[in-house]
Order: C-alpha cells, then sequence, then structure tokens
C-alpha cells in the first residue's frame, strides 16, 4: 500500500497520463498508477544503480513489463522525445534539488503538460523557478504523515507572478490555510522566536544584529500571514 505522501501525488496525475517519475526508487508511485488503469505508460527514472534495481524488480514482479519502464539516467534525461510524456513527478526530494533537476534538462520538457512536486523542504525554490520558466501553481497541498508535514506543488504552463509571502507560503496555501499549514508555520514561527531569544543574551556584534534583525523579519512575515 502506498503511503499517505505518494497516495496524494497520485491523485494529482491525470487519468490516462504518460508518466516520468523522476528519482523514482522502487517505482511504487508509477506501478501503483498503471495497477489501476489510471495512467497509460510510466517511466520510472532513477541515477542510483541501488535504486534503480529496485525500479526494475518492482516492474517485474506486477507484471508492468511493456507499461511501466525503468531507466538507469540523471533527471530528465531519463524522458525521450519519442516517450510523449505528458505529466511529469519528482517527489521525496528538497525543494531546490526538484528545482535543479528540472533546471538542469528543460529542453525535455517540451510536450509536458504538468508537473506534479512534492518538495520535503524548501517549496519556494519551486515556485521561483516556475515564475521564472513559465508555469504557474494551479493547485497546492499539505498534509501530515508520520508527524512530518509535506507539500505537494502542482504547475502547468502559463505565466505566473508571485509576491515574498506568496513565493514562501505558497499562493493557495496562505489563501486557504489548512490545519496543517497552520502547524508548520506556527512551529517554524516558534523556532525562530527561541532562536532570537538564545541571540538577546549572546555578545553583541555588527554580525549578530543584522542576524538577529534578518529573523525577526522572517518571524513578522509569518505572523502577517
Ligand atoms: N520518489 C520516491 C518517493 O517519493 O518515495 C523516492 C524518493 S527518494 C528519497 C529520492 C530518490 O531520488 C533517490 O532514489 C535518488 O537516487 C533519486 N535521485 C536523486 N537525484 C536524482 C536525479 N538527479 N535524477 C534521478 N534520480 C535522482
Amino acid at each position: 500500500k502506498l503511503s499517505k505522501r505518494l497516495q496524494t501525488v497520485a491523485s494529482y496525475i491525470g487519468q490516462d497520463a504518460v508518466l516520468a517519475d523522476i528519482g523514482s526508487d522502487h517505482a511504487y508511485l508509477p506501478a501503483h498508477l498503471a495497477l489501476r488503469g489510471r495512467i497509460r505508460r510510466g517511466i520510472a527514472g532513477e541515477v542510483a544503480k541501488g535504486p534503480y534495481d529496485s525500479a526494475v524488480t518492482t516492474i517485474r514482479e506486477t507484471g508492468l513489463d511493456g507499461k511501466v519502464e525503468a531507466r538507469l539516467a540523471d533527471g530528465l534525461e531519463a524522458i525521450r522525445e519519442e516517450d510523449g510524456v505528458d505529466t511529469i513527478s519528482i517527489a521525496g526530494m528538497g525543494g531546490p534539488l526538484i528545482a535543479s533537476i528540472l533546471e538542469k534538462r528543460k529542453n525535455r520538457l517540451k510536450g509536458v503538460r504538468r508537473l506534479v512536486l512534492q518538495p520535503n523542504i524548501h517549496a519556494v525554490a519551486i515556485r521561483s523557478w516556475a515564475m521564472t520558466n513559465g508555469w504557474h501553481i494551479t493547485e497546492e497541498d499539505i498534509f501530515e504523515e508520520d508527524g512530518k508535514i509535506y507539500e505537494v506543488l502542482v504547475l502547468e504552463r502559463g505565466t505566473s507572478v508571485y509576491d515574498d509571502s506568496e513565493l514562501r507560503f505558497g499562493p493557495i496555501l496562505s489563501k486557504r490555510q489548512p490545519p496543517a499549514f497552520r502547524k508548520k508555520w506556527a512551529h517554524e514561527a516558534a523556532s525562530l522566536q527561541k532562536i532570537l531569544e538564545q541571540m538577546k543574551v549572546a555578545t553583541p556584534s555588527a554580525e549578530r544584529e543584522a542576524k538577529e534583525r534578518e529573523l525577526k523579519r522572517s518571524l513578522d512575515q509569518i505572523m502577517e500571514v
């Protein structure tokens, strides 16, 4: 059974998509979708040999040969033009790594209409990438599993302009503010407050004051939202 995290990612993959799941590890996501007739075809891209071997095993054991294919490749190099990939998923990595994978081989995104991205941290990197590369955020989700909070971002082609606050908190999430969103940012605010408290007793210096101002700004931005 798929984790709640991957089930949430799966729920944003359109019916009959041709999917490339980059950094697929065991290929659980494409295998799950293919077994349920949710995708036409799937590619499980992996840069590391061990996870690639796991993907090959999952595909063989679930009888999905011909439907899902594992490829050993760096990021979007797993995709070829003739694949006709229209959806890409990248899950379980930090936002900056996801953004760098998208940035590195942008030409492979030709024909891709939807990106379903699940950053473990720093979703801001993905929103900035979207804004500067002709994508916009059509859906955002946030949820908790095993005490960890995860975000899912869905991108489609289109222009977008996000201000600093929208980049950090998410244009959709900051409007809806579901419980997991409030929990995440309350937690973040509390740890910033704690650091600021500790800084008060540290020896004063220009460097410390600059850092303090920066943290204070960061905390104020959370409080505003
Ligand atoms: N996507 C799965 C999930 O969400 O459960 C697996 C996540 S796992 C933490 C991250 C995987 O991404 C690892 O198997 C790693 O080898 C792979 N990875 C990291 N950088 C990659 C890259 N540039 N191209 C392809 N795979 C990559």
